[in-house]
């Protein structure tokens, strides 16, 4: 057998582990692994668990495949499946102890940002909001000693902005403190963040991971199985936040296609955002991929040469104009969320309930899987019809 790595595409496909195994159930080698749905595990006649499994809150079989899979595919030493994706974000939080101070982006996904200036905030943490583009404002921001943890998301909601990953683990760890990345718009088959440094990922493996819009999951990889990363499991095992194993099960299918998922996904969103960048009805286009944001010769460096499936449009005619456009589709559909097989388009401010700075006449699009042309030529008539 080859020596070399595997390819993140081969790892998604096969639904294998880092060393390339396959999760072929040992009793009836069927191909795709069962879904345990006890809750419960015997013990021996000796008082000991055989199998080292006692009870599904702390340890559910079915977690192991789509962990595994999730852990070689960000090249970790470990992963852990959640509820949700605030369940794996807040799940880190509260790993911190009351007093810590973190600093988290100013662009990022707005319920993550509404618990740690609320809940986050209640509970005793310290929180400070920078713009992470500006390094010396995140230097400026820490505080030495207390400063326990980083937080970003890039690309970031909802204007796509980039943050250099290396640049920040950089600051994180001068500062003592650890960097968790939310890579749930990069994927690991953009970005691995942590080859670039980062201690911990954060997925909403609603999005890309699982890419049919049909269940709620969350997930952490760790680059080390430190006594952090076992404060996490403690809080995912005593506050209970766990995925149900249908859903772990269908979380690992969904896994299989990741990366021709989003090979297409960026693929499309590159042609749509080089078409409208040049659309009379648009004022601006927000991508990572067009030369002219602000991110771009960052992202050209961390994220595989491509550039996600998540852009924004300005419409020209502010708000109205935006909304009136949304309601013009017909292929698109309108609806929050991202990162499925389906394209969707969504006013973001109206969904945003804190104001996270986004301009009134911006459209957020979660670019599919579907014929570009398709996609392209229904918003251009929706933009026609309303301007
Ligand atoms: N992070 C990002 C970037 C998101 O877009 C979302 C959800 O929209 C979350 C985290 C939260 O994930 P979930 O909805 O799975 O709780």
């Amino acid at each position: 057998m080859s020596k070399k790595p595997l390819k993140p595409g081969t790892i998604a496909a096969q639904g294998a582990d880092r060393d390339g195994k396959r999760p072929i159930d040992p009793e009836t080698g069927a191909v795709v692994p069962p879904i345990h749905v006890a809750s419960t595990f015997e013990r021996g006649a000796d008082n000991s668990y055989p199998k080292g499994v006692v009870y599904a809150r702390d340890d559910n079989p079915t977690f192991k495949a789509p962990e595994a899979t999730l852990c070689a595919l960000e090249g970790g030493a470990d992963a852990m499946l959640f509820a949700s994706g605030m369940a794996a974000a807040v799940s880190v939080f509260q790993a911190l102890k009351a007093g810590d101070h973190v600093i988290a982006s100013k662009a990022m996904y707005y319920q993550l940002q509404n618990w740690l200036l609320g809940l986050g905030t209640d509970w005793g943490l310290g929180v400070s909001i920078v713009e992470m583009s500006d390094l010396d404002a995140l230097r400026g921001a820490i505080r030495p000693g207390a400063t326990k943890l980083i937080w970003i998301e890039t690309p970031a909601n909802p204007q796509w902005a980039i943050t250099d990953i290396a640049a920040v683990a950089k600051i994180a760890h001068e500062a003592g403190a650890i960097l968790a990345v939310d890579s749930t718009c990069a994927t690991p088959i953009l970005t691995q963040p942590l080859s670039l440094g980062a201690d911990i990922v954060m997925h909403s493996a609603t999005k890309y991971l699982n890419g049919h819009s049909d269940l709620v999951a969350g997930a952490l990889v760790t680059a080390d199985k430190d006594a952090f990363w076992e404060r996490i499991e403690t809080v995912r095992r005593q506050q209970g936040a766990v995925l149900g194993s249908f859903e772990a099960a269908q979380l690992l299918r969904g896994m299989r296609t990741l990366a021709i998922r989003v090979r297409t996904a960026c693929a499309n969103a590159q042609v749509l955002a080089d078409r409208l960048a040049a659309h009379g009805c648009i004022d601006q286009v927000l991508y990572p991929g067009l030369k002219s944001h602000t991110g771009h010769e960052i992202a050209a460096r961390q994220m595989n040469g491509s550039f996600g499936g998540m852009l924004s449009i300005r419409v020209n005619g502010g708000e109205e104009a935006a909304i009136a456009t949304a309601a013009a589709v017909k292929v698109w559909t309108r609806a929050t969320s991202l990162g499925s097989v389906e394209s969707l388009i969504e006013h973001r401010a109206s969904i945003e309930t804190r104001d996270m700075g986004t301009p009134r006449d911006l459209l957020r699009l979660s670019v599919g899987i579907e014929d570009v042309d398709d996609l392209y030529d229904d918003l251009d008539a929706a933009l026609k019809a309303v301007h």
